[in-house]
């Protein structure tokens, strides 16, 4: 596999150094030069596949030998190891849950896998790597669960201080081990300013390999994190087939979208063939993207608070990986994703309906993206028939579910007015003792706390 900076002036990279450096010497991302697509064959015989089997496919597909066959398998295997089960709401409509792994939010599935993608390439060469990663709630205990004691690895975690919730908080400064988390006095969009700022900066650099040590990433600017989300846009596709068969119409996605990484996955997925008529990217009042596609200007905005707070990016970073693929055209972006955004309120409404009406629990991330799919059945200029299960002339909708409701407790009782049961490994969290090193928001605070930490 191959990979070119999006910002276009740094050289082609392999794999292996597109996963350890994770941004580009250009500071752009990277993005693979070819993606291929899979045979006639796998698509045929898709709903025969479970979901490693799959995921372990489309791997191999677009990783090729950059990793040998045996040890991709290994990886798949150990990283995909929980489900993404389709549950359906009401006729039609389903939800891809997303949320089994360790820490219940989807994010599990990029963490797993990534670590294990590092893991493999040190124990090749016999470095050290420190991984700083920016989180706005659940990317941090994703990748602190996913490399926890992994050897060689270790994790600074930056989140921005009062702006997760309380559950999110103790899942990330409770892990202890190679696990160190920073509390940053600021927003997410600062956080990821400083890890962003600390990759371009030479002198850091310099002190971490007089170390034998090196600075990596793991937001969902590293390609080893996207990779792994494309693969269950494949295993929902399947499940689907075995509901509605062979000549089921393509699929529409609604995704909850914050950085767009989830959606830059689906993405890929369809340019490797699989067959989906539209993806919704839904976004909560941070609504950079939806203002895009509406506009065709691109303009970052600070980022504001909102309840499903994983989501609340002003800038997303996967933006110009989506500019890459549609070589930086709104109208042929248009053919493929529609954007709406919503606001805490009707999400609210939106959640309490659904239990109502239907018994299941979202998320408040989940509820933004079922508002999205019910926003595009009301406008989409072509509308989707609805009501039937003849699948010749239904195209199915699912929206993500990207965490699970028990990790914001404080948002959903309340609007629910009923108790949720906590998942055993959420609640073994929440009695350890918090411990955090607080930082402000200024560059030199971090640099300095990074260099003296080096040796
Ligand atoms: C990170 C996250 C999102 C947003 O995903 P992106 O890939 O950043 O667009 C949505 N929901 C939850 C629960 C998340 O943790």
């Amino acid at each position: 596999m191959k990979l070119f900076s999006t910002n276009k002036k740094a050289a082609s990279a392999t794999f292996e150094k597109a996963v350890m450096q994770g941004l580009a010497e250009d500071g752009g991302l990277f993005m693979p030069t070819e993606i291929p697509t899979l045979t006639p064959n796998f698509f045929a015989k898709i709903d025969t596949l479970n979901f490693q089997e799959i995921a372990f496919t489309v791997a191999k597909t677009l990783i090729q030998n950059d990793i040998p066959e045996k040890e991709l398998e290994k990886i798949i295997y150990e990283s995909i190891n929980f489900d993404a089960p389709l549950k359906e709401i009401k006729e039609n409509i389903y939800a891809l849950e997303l949320f089994h792994g360790p820490t219940l939010a989807f994010k599990d599935f990029g963490a797993r896998f990534m670590a294990r993608i590092m893991s493999y390439f040190i124990n090749k060469t016999a470095k050290k790597i420190t991984i700083i990663v920016a989180t706005s709630g659940d990317t941090g205990s994703a990748v602190a669960s996913g490399v926890y004691n992994v050897e060689g690895i270790r994790v600074f975690l930056l989140y921005p201080s009062n702006k997760v919730s309380k559950i999110q908080e103790q899942q990330l400064t409770t892990m202890g081990g190679n696990i160190q988390a920073l509390e940053i006095d600021g927003t997410f969009d600062d956080c990821q300013k400083l890890v962003k700022e600390a990759f371009l900066d030479q002198e850091l650099k310099n002190i971490f390999a007089e170390n034998n040590d090196s600075l990596a990433s793991a937001n969902s600017i590293n390609i080893a994190r996207l990779i792994p989300q494309s693969f269950y846009y494949f295993h929902a596709y399947s499940q689907l087939k075995k509901i509605f068969g062979p000549n089921m119409e393509p699929p529409i996605f609604s995704i909850p979208s914050g950085n767009l990484g989830n959606l830059t996955a689906g993405l890929i997925a369809k340019k490797m063939g699989l067959p989906i008529k539209k993806f919704i990217a839904a976004n909560n009042a941070n609504d950079t993207f939806t203002e895009y596609l509406k506009t065709g200007n691109f303009t970052a905005k600070p980022s504001v608070k909102t309840i499903s707070n994983a989501m609340d990016v002003g800038n997303p970073s996967n933006f110009v990986r989506i500019q890459e693929l549609y070589q930086n055209n709104p109208e042929k972006m248009r053919q493929d994703i529609w954007s709406a955004s919503f606001s805490d309120k009707e999400t609210a409404a939106a959640l309490k309906k659904v239990f109502e009406k239907y018994n299941y629990i979202m998320d408040p991330h989940g509820a933004v993206a079922y508002l999205g799919l019910q926003a595009y059945l009301e406008n989409s200029p072509a509308p989707v028939t609805h009501n039937t299960k003849n699948a010749s002339v239904n195209n199915p909708l699912i929206f993500f579910e990207t965490a699970h409701p028990a990790k914001f407790l404080d948002i959903v009782e309340p609007i629910i007015n009923q108790k949720i049961p906590i998942p055993d490994r959420l609640a073994a969290c929440l009695t350890k003792e918090k411990i955090t090193t607080k930082l402000s928001k200024n560059f030199t605070d971090f640099k300095n706390f990074l260099a003296k930490n080096a040796k």
